[in-house]
């Protein structure tokens, strides 16, 4: 079975498991034990795997905050800020009808709080305007945030736009790098935020460690609260024992991403190609104009045929995803692709291909065969 589903997750490089290994084995102390050796080496790694993800975003390394991964980092965000908000009589936020849901929902319980939520909607190009963000912006919005590139799309937002437009007001900015850390490695350094969300196994890291990148001013972080309490553990932010070989395997993910990025993105170029022609072959619309795209991902209707049944046949030899696979058991049609304005029946026809530099060959033929036995 052919893997085409890397926006979920990556399988982890070897060099990442070998350090992994080697944390397990031989520096299995707790990095918060500074009375002897074992917790003094833990820490050691700790820190050098937070200044190795500190220099792909170049940021200070005293910005990078472990969690369990984007999820959280996106909570963290949100609720955190929600207390101080309240006080300070800032309670708008903005964001999109295209994020992740774990966007979406910690923002309706903010609305249920008290605030004010403006949802823009996302265009035919699967983009965010990023005009439609701007004029929202009012002096008692507390925070924008948006997604860097869609998960389902691969469309890259215009958020260095609304980032250098939010540098020069009071309002927050925070934006969810889930599916760009690691890829857009010089974009990314260049863009301004507050808060930046990342997950390790998106980029053939371990799965269950990520990091808020929260920027500080004058040495202060923003106002940001913990989700949970119970230790002093990164910066009173994230209490909980630091998961060492998790974050090594993040750092060394990270610093391979960094090392290699150019490579990778060559390669993933080279497999966008390769599907693009095989696709030529029989009807399809690719949804999201792809001159945005991230190199890796194509989602693309197949008009008339629904996406349950293609990926059920097929399930022995390519393995995709129509939708994010948090919810894709639900068998609703994407929020995304409505939010794009696409109708049900595009929406249901739509399947997401994803893949990574690790991707050898794509033999799309069982998929092709698939799609002209149902429109012959
Ligand atoms: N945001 C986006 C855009 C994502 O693609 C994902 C992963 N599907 C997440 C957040 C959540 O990441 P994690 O599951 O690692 O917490």
């Amino acid at each position: 079975t052919i893997y085409l589903d890397f926006n979920a997750t990556t399988p982890i490089d070897e060099r990442v498991l070998q350090e992994m290994n080697d944390v397990y084995r031989n520096n299995f102390g707790n990095a918060g034990s500074r009375t002897h050796v074992y917790g003094q080496m833990a820490n050691k790694l700790v820190e050098k795997s937070r200044r190795e993800i500190a220099l792909l975003l170049q940021v200070d390394s005293n910005e990078v905050i472990f969690t369990s991964g984007a999820t959280e980092s996106n909570n963290l965000t949100l609720l955190g800020l929600a207390e101080w908000g309240l006080e300070n009589g800032r309670t708008h936020i903005i964001s999109s009808q295209i994020e992740h849901k774990s966007i979406l929902e910690p923002l309706e319980l903010l609305s249920k709080k008290g605030f004010e939520i403006e949802l823009v909607p996302g265009n035919k190009s699967g983009r965010i305007d990023s005009n439609e963000i701007i004029r929202r912006v009012r002096s008692d919005t507390l925070l924008v945030s948006m997604m860097h590139a869609n998960n389902e799309t691969g469309i890259i937002q215009p958020v260095a736009e609304v980032g250098d437009f939010l540098r020069e007001t009071p309002t927050y900015f925070h934006i969810d790098a889930a599916q760009t850390f690691g890829k857009l490695v010089e974009e990314l350094q260049l863009i301004h935020y507050d808060f930046l969300s990342v997950s390790a196994h998106k980029i053939f890291g371990p799965q269950g460690i990520g990091a808020l990148v929260a920027r500080r001013k004058r040495f202060q972080f923003p106002p940001i609260q913990p989700l949970m309490l119970g230790g002093g553990q990164e910066f009173g932010l994230r209490p909980g024992t630091v998961p060492v070989a998790l974050v090594a395997g993040f750092g060394k993910a990270s610093i391979l991403a960094h090392q290699e990025y150019n490579a990778r993105k060559i390669s993933t170029q080279q497999i966008r190609e390769s599907i693009i022609s095989q696709l030529s072959e029989i009807p399809h619309l690719i949804n999201g104009d792809m001159q945005f795209g991230l190199s890796s991902t194509l989602n693309v209707s197949f008009p008339g045929i629904d996406s349950e049944a293609l990926m059920l046949t097929l399930e022995q030899d390519l393995a995709l995803s129509n939708g994010s696979a948090c919810t894709s058991k639900e068998y609703k049609p994407s929020h995304v692709l409505l939010s794009m304005g696409f109708d049900e029946h595009t929406a249901h026809s739509a399947i997401r291909l994803s893949w990574g530099y690790a991707t050898n060959e794509v033999n799309l033929e069982p998929l092709i065969a698939f799609v002209k036995d149902f429109t012959n």
